[in-house]
């Protein structure tokens, strides 16, 4: 059989969610699977690594970049910059590879009207308390940057009707599992298996 088209795939939700838990749980689980690595003007984390969790960059450094038309899609979140470096997506499309975006609201509304084929993930709190919780237990914001995220959190929210699909992540192996799950169905929706139907029944 041919190869596949790349593909693209949204993964959006509030701040704390553990998108990140997720994700690497996923791809943990199917090591064919690409994520991107985005950039960012925010400072790092004590548990995050420069290069493997973000490109940690200054603002100057991202204006460059976007000057030189080599961000796919940036969005300010809070009061920083976080973009989708374009050169690695490119690539990775063209191998044919799933390319996970791990993006807020604005950026995946962008990504859709760029590439109207991309698929939306929504992650979902099972609620409002417990994305709190989750985001206080990690201790690495301020107490305003705390409810700045809440208040955030609930608009985006708001906006995962906009998703072609929704995911609670009340426990890591079944959010995983149904991420996987919506991964494999889309290798055979009719646009993906109609090349291949052709061929089928090209001498008939
Ligand atoms: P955090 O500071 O918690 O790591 O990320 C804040 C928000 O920025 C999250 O919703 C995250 O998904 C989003 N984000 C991370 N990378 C990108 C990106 O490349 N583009 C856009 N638009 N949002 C991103």
């Amino acid at each position: 059989m041919a190869n596949k088209k790349g593909m693209l795939i949204l993964f959006s939700g509030p701040s704390g969610v553990g998108k990140d838990t997720v994700l690497s749980v996923v791809l943990d689980k199917d090591k064919s699977l690409q994520k991107s690595v985005s950039l960012t003007t925010r400072g790092i984390r004590e548990n995050e690594i420069d290069g493997i969790d973000y490109y940690f960059i200054s603002t100057l450094e991202f204006e460059h970049m976007i000057n030189n038309g080599e961000v796919l899609e940036f969005a300010k979140y809070g009061i920083n910059l976080y973009g989708t470096p374009k050169a690695p997506v490119d690539k990775w499309l063209s191998e044919g590879k799933t390319v996970f975006l791990k993006i807020e609201v604005q950026g995946a509304q962008k990504i859709k009207e760029m590439y109207p084929d991309s698929v939306a993930i929504f992650l979902m709190p099972p609620s409002m308390e417990e994305l709190e919780n989750r985001l206080r237990s990690r201790g690495t914001e301020s107490e305003e940057d705390i409810r700045r995220r809440m208040q955030i959190a609930r608009d985006e929210i708001k906006k995962s009707a906009d998703y072609d699909y929704v995911v609670f992540n009340d426990d890591l192996d079944s959010a995983s599992d149904n991420v996987l799950a919506i991964i494999k169905a889309l290798d055979f929706t009719y646009k993906r298996m109609k090349n291949y139907i052709s061929e089928v029944i090209k001498d008939v």
